[in-house]
């Protein structure tokens, strides 16, 4: 799991999270909700690493992680704008953390396949990130750190840039692979249905600061303000 107790985070004088506490199951999959500029990329950031906290605690596992360099952490993120490598084929942008691993290649193969097939996209393993769509980018973002099987998964809106249809498809995809692995997931959305449908507890997040944490269901029937009534729908 991760837990961040009194976490505080200030870029220069601007406080930007504020006295969080937030302690997330192993295996859980939990939602992250709030406006933009609400501190959810910063809290992932934090958690992966490229942010320090100015006080309080982080552990991951039990184990605390502050000083702890990202590649060092067993955690995966797909950022709010993915980079893939453009003169890299999909195949080798999604391989990539395998090869840094030193994973043998027959292996590497295998969990490289395994992964383009997960988001559907085993066909276009040859072609080069600027011959396929926005969405399919996206998952190939996806699978680039699905593939390293890490402890702990951060994903920044990962499915904002598809259509509904498409979106739809791949939450409840997302959902199953997570259950099959078992990974806790950290899932950043303002999306407030795309939240409540997936997530097994989310939290609210407003100036940086947690207004409430619970069930879909126990936020949805018991706000505990307006704020969190207005945003998990409510009072529509
Ligand atoms: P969005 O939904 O738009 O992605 P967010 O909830 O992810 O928003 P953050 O990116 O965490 O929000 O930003 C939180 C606040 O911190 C914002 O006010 C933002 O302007 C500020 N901020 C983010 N990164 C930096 C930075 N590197 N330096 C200074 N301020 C920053
Ligand atoms: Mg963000």
């Amino acid at each position: 799991g991760v837990e961040c107790r009194d976490i505080s985070l200030s870029y220069g004088k601007t406080q930007v999270l504020k006295n969080l506490n937030i302690s997330i199951e192993p295996g859980e999959f939990f939602a992250l909700l709030g406006p933009s500029g609400s501190g959810k990329s910063t809290l992932l950031r934090l958690i992966a690493g490229f942010n320090q906290h100015s006080s309080g605690q982080l552990l991951v596992d039990g184990k605390d992680v502050t000083g702890i360099p990202p590649w060092k952490r067993n955690i995966g993120m797909v950022f709010q704008s993915y980079a893939l490598w453009p003169h890299m084929t999909v195949f080798d942008n999604v391989a990539f953390g395998l090869v840094e691993r030193k994973v043998p290649r027959a292996e590497l193969r295998e969990r490289t396949e395994a992964a383009l097939a997960l988001v559907g996209l085993s066909q276009y393993a040859k072609r080069r990130p600027n011959e396929l769509s926005g969405g399919q980018q996206q998952r190939v973002a996806l699978a680039r750190t699905i593939v390293i099987e890490p402890q702990v998964l951060l994903l920044d809106e990962p499915l904002s840039n598809l259509d509904k249809k498409l979106r739809v498809q791949m939450r409840r995809e997302l959902l199953a692979l997570q259950r099959r692995l078992g990974i806790t997931t950290i899932f950043v959305t303002h999306d407030q249905e795309e939240a409540m449908t997936t997530a097994d507890r989310m939290a609210v997040l407003d100036h940086g600061v947690v207004q409430q944490i619970g069930s879909p269901n126990n936020l949805f029937d018991f706000p505990v303000n307006r704020f969190v009534a207005n945003f998990v729908g409510t009072m529509n």
